[in-house]
């Protein structure tokens, strides 16, 4: 059994989707296929919602008029045989009935989950019509029949797992399982999704629970790359990488895949695939538990950090400072991405502002608090990439020219990470390619 999964581009325009249909029948092995929304959908659901939240329905009713007559657009492109046709553009309709109602009753947190999760729900049956219309044998599974989150909003991997393992035995006979990305019940049995992004996410997760051979993600880049091929022109994708690596490049930016989406993999040994929709037979990367390799093997950035300092001589030969200190991120639920400490200061950051104000105003009893915005973490990541001779030479001085506001290195065997302003980002993407890639 593999997963593959296509993102809101891979099936964003009719043609694109026909290609997918090509894609999952090329080989013989079972699979289940994950959908996620037509590309622009979830934006569009996400302004409907922020309309009606704001009590402005005319706008929301013009948002969905509009969509509505995209997806109409979209059926008289995708199929062929009027009957199917029809069917679609009935189904569809009641999605928009749906969409029509809520604009007359009172928003709520749970209308919303319901609104964003129409996106995968047309989506995936759009594709099952297509398949039927080529003759291709499949079921649609609804993931909202397997696919769980428990009171803290985590997957309830174990509830998934036996759920699908019914589903799946249900239908043995079945080849081909079309299910919905992103979307899933939460504990209280209402509608409710894994995050903007999600899509990856449900992949790995179903990956995990049915034993996958291999959970492929499929978009329109092949690979990760070992540099933001916006910002630098020569990268290359990379072939192979380990999950430790891939977690560390997708948590510090790399675009691609979405950083959570790896652990349940992970924990289950299921190799991760990054692949090309548009270039198919592109090796595109592998994500796996061994990779022999060693040394950079790529860099990230990740922009909109905030550094925090806090100076303080009460530091000076304390203990007990920095558990003060961490329980204010704690109280606001703030992670800390990078962290450095002098005898008397500490600097660390973060990229969630939400709670800013509280926790300097909770920090300023400790001592003089400076806080630097508009920074970007550049992460140099490879396996063993610390122990590397030379390495730091060559990267410092690749980048001798950019000012650097913290560094961290030692944390993990597997990457250096840089603070610089957001200014310096793209000199220091290129510089790092020179020095550090030689490209
Ligand atoms: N459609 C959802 C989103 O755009 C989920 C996904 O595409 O992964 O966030
Ligand atoms: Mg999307």
């Amino acid at each position: 059994m593999k997963i593959m999964k296509f993102g809101g581009t891979s099936v964003g325009k009719p043609e694109r989707m026909h290609q997918v249909a090509e894609l999952i029948t090329k080989d013989e092995e079972s699979k289940i296929v994950v959908l996620s929304a037509l590309s622009g959908t979830t934006n569009t659901l996400v302004n409907i919602s922020d309309a009606l939240a704001e009590g402005d329905k005319k706008k929301a009713k013009k948002l969905i008029d509009d969509l509505e007559n995209h997806y109409t657009s979209f059926i008289g492109e995708l199929l062929k045989k009027d009957e199917l046709k029809s069917k679609a553009v009935k189904i569809i309709a009641e999605h928009f009935e749906f969409l029509n109602i809520i604009l007359r009753i009172s928003f709520s947190d749970a209308l919303n989950k319901d609104i964003l999760a129409q996106g995968e729900l047309m989506s995936t049956k759009l594709f099952s019509i297509y398949l039927e219309e080529i003759n291709v044998d499949h079921l649609l599974l609804p993931a909202l029949e397997f696919m769980r989150i428990d009171g803290n909003d985590e997957p309830d991997l174990k509830s998934i797992k036996s759920s699908l393992a019914t589903l799946l035995k249900k239908n043995s006979n079945k080849k081909i399982f079309v299910t919905q990305g992103y979307i899933c019940k939460n504990k209280r049995g209402e509608v409710d999704n894994l995050k903007r992004g999600g899509s990856d996410y449900t992949a790995s997760l179903i990956a995990a629970a049915a034993n996958a051979s291999v959970c492929e993600i499929w978009t329109d880049i092949d690979g990760m790359h070992n540099n933001d091929p916006r910002i630098v022109k020569k990268t290359k994708p990379i072939e192979i990488l380990s999950f430790d690596e891939a977690a560390e490049l997708a948590y510090f930016g790399a675009k691609i895949l979405h950083p959570t989406c790896i652990w349940p993999a992970q924990q289950s040994h299921v190799p991760v695939k990054l692949l090309n929709t548009m270039q198919p037979e592109a090796k595109g990367t592998t994500i796996q538990d061994n990779v022999e390799t060693t040394g950079a093997k790529a860099v990230a950035a990740k922009d909109g950090i905030v550094a925090i300092k806090i100076k303080s001589s009460r530091m000076l030969l304390a203990y007990g400072f920095l558990r003060k200190v961490f329980e204010v991120f704690e109280k606001y639920r703030t992670p800390i991405d990078m962290i450095t400490t002098s005898e008397v200061a500490v600097s660390l950051t973060i990229d969630d502002t939400n709670h800013l104000k509280n926790i300097i105003k909770e920090l300023e009893p400790f001592g003089t608090v400076e806080v630097d915005k508009d920074q970007t973490i550049v992460s140099i990541v490879g396996n063993l990439i610390a122990e590397e001779k030379d390495m730091l030479n060559k990267i410092f001085k690749s980048i001798k020219d950019i000012p650097v506001r913290m560094i961290s290195y030692g944390g993990s065997r597997h990457n250096v990470s840089f603070l610089i302003q957001d200014k310096y980002k793209n000199e220091m993407l290129l510089a790092v390619n020179k020095g550090v890639f030689g490209m």
